[in-house]
């Protein structure tokens, strides 16, 4: 896909203007660029009425040729009662070396539910599970800072909110991925995240 933007016309244009069900003229006017702004706004993206490799990426939401069968669950490791934004936890991936958050979706500790990187590419969020899985992450996981060596520790810091959004997002993953199944990072790894059984408490949805 190339990059196109306020004046562009052509099929790339008509190609977008279907994905954010616009008028499809073919014509990059004002409407198209407003739309291509909430898009933006509400993928965490830059915001600047230009579709470029970035953009085009986060609009491919569609299962992609990118076989998922698993959904792997996943605490921030923040302490209780703290929240990190889904900005914050992205800015420590990029440092961390990552093209983008590692996770596809972010609960904040509010229970909000945030877009991460596109469905259609593999994460960054468990070693040898990354192309096949989707990673959701809550924020949490981790007891209070009083609490010495906090961060190597494991809590299940979910609140009510924090729970049903977690409920919400699986079930909107699984309806575009039927087949996959729930698991937890701990079964992937030696870490005590997401800090409770997300296989046993998810084996149902
Ligand atoms: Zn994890």
């Amino acid at each position: 896909m190339n990059t196109i933007k306020r004046g562009s016309r052509g099929a790339d244009v008509v190609t977008l203007q279907k994905i954010l069900n616009l008028a499809t003229d073919g014509i990059f006017g004002p409407l198209t660029e407003e739309a291509v702004r909430e898009f933006q706004r509400g993928h965490g993206l830059a915001v600047d009425g230009i579709v470029g490799p970035k953009t085009w990426a986060a609009l491919n939401v569609a299962p992609s040729s990118r076989a998922v069968d698993e959904i792997i669950i996943h605490y921030s490791a923040t302490p209780e009662g703290e929240n990190f934004t889904v900005d914050q936890i992205r800015q420590m991936h990029l440092q961390r070396g990552f093209a983008d958050i590692g996770y596809h979706w972010y609960i904040d500790a509010h229970g909000a539910i945030f877009a991460g990187r596109s469905e259609s590419l593999a994460g960054a969020h468990c070693t040898n599970h990354n192309t096949r899985s989707i990673g959701i992450c809550y924020c949490g996981g981790c007891p209070p800072r009083s609490v010495s060596g906090w961060a190597n520790i494991g809590k299940d810091t979910r609140t009510e909110a924090q729970k049903a959004a977690l409920i919400r997002c699986i079930k909107d993953v699984k309806s575009r991925y039927p087949a996959a199944t729930v698991h937890g990072h701990c079964e992937f790894a030696s870490k005590p995240c997401p800090g409770f059984n997300a296989k046993e408490e998810y084996k149902n949805l």
